[in-house]
């Protein structure tokens, strides 16, 4: 399959790890939209949020979780942002699904 993050998965593809299991990878987005900012993603490949089942629950709580634990790591205890884009009107663009965290700088609303 051609998927970018599958390829990050595998090690075909070199990313700035923060933490992986068998379940889930984190590593630092290529390119950083505040001074934190890391993907927590499944080592499964889901295409889109809409691709999620009943059977994928435990896995989408320890991706949030990990996002929670990681973002404390990485000194956002204050308050950080986590985001996930579902499909290309949902502004997705990596079609593997993706928790975005952001942190260390303040948040706007509504998010564009
Ligand atoms: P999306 O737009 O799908 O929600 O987010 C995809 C994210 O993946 C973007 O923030 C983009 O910067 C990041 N990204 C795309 N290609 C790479 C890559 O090769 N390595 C890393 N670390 N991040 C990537
Ligand atoms: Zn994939």
């Amino acid at each position: 399959m051609d998927c970018l993050f599958c390829k990050i998965v595998a090690g075909e593809i070199p990313a700035r790890k923060l933490y992986e299991d068998d379940q889930v990878i984190a590593f630092h987005d290529i390119g950083p939209q505040a001074p934190v900012h890391f993907l927590v993603i499944p080592k499964k490949h889901i295409s889109t949020l809409n691709d999620l089942s009943a059977a994928d629950t435990p896995l989408a709580g320890h991706i949030l979780f990990t996002a929670q634990r990681l973002a404390k790591e990485q000194g956002c205890e204050e308050g950080f942002r986590v985001v996930m884009n579902c499909n290309d009107l949902g502004g997705q663009t990596v079609h593997h699904i993706h928790m975005h965290v952001l942190g260390q700088r303040q948040m706007a609303w509504p998010p564009g």
